[in-house]
């Protein structure tokens, strides 16, 4: 088949657009109060000389009190480098942003599949974990989801 063709079949294979464009739309609504937690740590950020920046469909912040948020604040030991909230990101500056995006992006496609039930089920799994004797953080199957799609494949 000529690369023309095989293009027009996919096309017509796919979805309509505003079938894509309808679904796009509640996937935001769907993952909006998850985001609308996210959202509140922009003026935070801005107000406290921190840094804010779009990157695909994510806002990114970092710096300022959301470093000091993440580092004094989330029960991990050490604090954690970035955190992902909807379509809002925290990290702790712009290198760990870029450095762990992939992972965080795995995250944001959870929250579009999870909605509102995101951050409970989040925490849910790690306390389950913590029942069972486990790591609350490293064995969250979230996390875990976000290691394996993004380890490379060998
Ligand atoms: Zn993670």
């Amino acid at each position: 088949m000529q690369p023309r063709m095989q293009t027009l079949s996919l096309l017509r294979a796919s979805e309509p657009l505003w079938f894509h464009e309808v679904r796009t739309v509640l996937k935001y609504l769907w993952a909006f109060p998850t985001t609308a937690v996210g959202l509140l740590f922009v003026p935070l950020a801005i107000m406290t000389r921190g840094q804010w920046q779009v990157v695909g469909n994510v806002i990114e912040i970092n710096g300022g009190a959301v470093q000091w948020f993440l580092r004094a604040c989330v029960p991990i030991a050490g604090g954690a480098s970035a955190m992902t909230l909807g379509h809002v990101v925290l990290g702790t500056d712009r290198h760990t942003l870029d450095r762990t995006r992939e992972h965080e992006r795995v995250h944001v496609r959870q929250v579009e599949r999870w909605g509102p039930l995101f951050i409970p089920a989040y925490f849910l799994a790690g306390a389950w974990q913590w029942f069972r004797g486990r790591n609350p953080y490293r064995d969250n199957p979230f996390e875990r989801a976000a290691r394996e799609e993004t380890q490379p494949r060998t």
